[in-house]
């Protein structure tokens, strides 16, 4: 039901572009040019909420919020109302292949590349106007044909690839530094880099010299650091300088303290990660790892980080973004750690959506363009239908999606 009168609208909204004589003659799908939302209720992005207003949007961006504003294009009335989701965490092109099984991130089939655009378009449709994918370079090309306006999906920003510890194999500092220049010059938006092993054991894959060799070169070429760590890789991840931490199990409390008093941004995961392979333990299941011990685990280890972002809450000042890890069966599913965080790891509705929108936002270094409903930033809206802060499962009914002023997803009652 609410399927068809999506595509409907989809294709409709092309056609009606497409049919404008003033539109360019490239390809590109262009936002239009004067569009008023109504809403009743609407999530600005930081903690506050504006009652019966109106949001002006004039080709990709947001002119005021004006509650006189008229004639109304889009009433969403009744729905509630907030910017584009963030995901500071995805694999966006990670996908299960042909066979059914676990195809990983860096497929160049015609397969995997579909996969990807669909993992796009999921993802998209779930609310989700932006996400930060930490994986393979086989997302550049998917970054730049959204960006041009040739493919439907969320804005994503990408590190192209990663760095993976592995002791003096990574390399000499002089050496990592060399490979993050690399990386800008292949696209990177940022550097990820893997400084520890999985969520159970091991010690840091690279020593702190090798960490702050890549935390401080991505600094110096203007881009941010994201460090896939646990226990004390969480410690030396900070102290040399690194933008935000992944995951972060088993930081001690002094750890996350030292976190927030440096700004280190902390991404943890609350459930829809471990559930997704949980759920496709068949397609996953392959050394070496992905075993039947590590699947066994895994529950305890969903509340293992649930505990763990609950004595993350009690730290002020730290600042714990929205990241959900999405891999292969997780794309459009996004939204559910929400529910994780909010129902089982004791994070407050607001706080959870804001983890989304503003401080997403601030932890990308684009607060001034997305996070936020507010004159000047890119017109990325959502509108849920109901209200998530009183029934967090409300996510999951994204009934409206526009980014960059261009209406994905209008869902009509
Ligand atoms: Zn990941």
């Amino acid at each position: 039901m609410m399927r068809s009168g999506l595509i409907i609208l989809f294709m409709s909204c092309l056609f009606a572009i497409q049919a404008e004589p003033s539109a360019p003659s490239s390809q590109m799908i262009e936002p239009n040019r004067h569009v008023v939302i109504a809403a009743s209720t609407l999530l600005d992005g930081k903690g506050g909420v504006l009652h019966n207003t109106r949001i002006v949007i004039d080709g990709s961006k947001i002119t005021t919020i004006d509650p006189n504003a008229g004639p109304v294009d889009y009433d969403l009335r009744g729905l509630t109302v907030l910017p584009g989701w963030i995901d500071a965490h995805v694999h966006i092109t990670w996908s299960f292949g042909p066979d059914g099984k676990n195809a990983g991130e860096g497929g160049t089939t015609p397969e995997a590349g579909y996969a990807a655009a669909s993992n796009a378009w999921l993802t998209l449709m779930a609310g989700f106007t932006t996400v930060q994918d930490v994986g393979s370079p086989t997302a550049v090309p998917l970054r730049d044909a959204i960006a041009q306006g040739k493919l439907p999906g969320p804005r994503i920003l990408t590190s192209a690839g990663a760095l993976f510890g592995q002791g003096e194999k990574t390399g000499t500092p002089d050496e990592i530094r060399a490979w993050v220049r690399k990386q800008k010059a292949a696209g990177a938006d940022l550097i990820k880099i893997y400084a520890s092993g999985g969520m159970t054991r091991g010690t840091m894959t690279m020593s702190p010299e090798q960490l702050n060799a890549a935390c401080d070169e991505a600094k110096k070429q203007g881009l941010r650091s994201l460090v896939h760590a646990f226990r004390d890789a969480v410690r030396a991840a900070t102290l040399a300088g690194c933008t935000e931490v992944e995951h972060g199990l088993g930081a001690s409390v002094a750890d996350l303290k030292l976190m927030a008093e440096r700004g280190t941004y902390i991404d943890p995961q609350a459930g829809l990660l471990l559930e997704t392979y949980l759920q496709y333990k068949d397609k996953y299941l392959a050394a070496p790892y992905y075993t039947e011990e590590g699947f066994a685990a895994m529950k305890k280890l969903i509340l293992a980080h649930q505990e763990f972002i609950k004595r993350a809450l009690q730290i002020p000042g730290l600042k714990i973004v929205y990241g959900t890890d999405a891999v292969a069966g997780a794309h459009g599913r996004n939204a559910e750690d929400f529910i994780h965080r909010v129902r089982d790891s004791g994070v407050s509705p607001m706080d959870a959506m804001v983890s989304a929108n503003s401080l997403g936002a601030e932890a990308l270094g684009m607060s001034n363009q997305i996070g936020t409903i507010a004159a000047g930033l890119q017109a990325d809206i959502i509108a849920l239908s109901g209200d998530p802060l009183k029934d967090i499962t409300t996510v999951q009914r994204v009934v409206f999606v526009m980014k960059g002023g261009i209406v994905y997803k209008y869902v009509t009652r």
